[in-house]
């Protein structure tokens, strides 16, 4: 059963493809919005995790996805971007841990991202 929302089509009683249960699904391949945000769950996927799902290309109803699981690729996405920025500051920090006061430097991304 497929109902039509504001945001993108909803399944009623889908089987979601990431934890196996039977929810009130969205459809993995589709653009919905959140909070102003496009977003396409099978995508999420591939960049957070690498992971290709099959048969993306078959009828909706076998390409779901649940509200728990898209919170948390969301969560996932995040962390993974969190990680990034700070993966980039620490480098900047070492470059320029190489010329100045370490100790200087390391408080400094301390107080940066606490
Ligand atoms: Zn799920």
């Amino acid at each position: 059963m497929t109902t039509k929302k504001a945001k993108g089509p909803t399944f009623d009683g889908g089987l979601c493809r990431c934890c196996g249960n039977m929810k009130k699904c969205r459809v993995l391949n589709i653009e919905y919005e959140s909070f102003g945000e496009k977003e396409v769950y099978s995508d999420m996927i591939m960049d957070c995790f690498s992971l290709l799902l099959s048969h993306l290309d078959g009828v909706p109803s076998e390409r779901l996805i649940c509200a728990t699981c898209v919170n948390r690729i969301r969560d996932a996405l995040s962390f993974r971007r969190q990680v990034l920025r700070c993966e980039e500051a620490f480098l900047q920090m070492k470059i320029y841990d190489a010329k100045a006061d370490g100790l200087f430097i390391l408080k400094y991304f301390f107080w940066k991202f606490n």
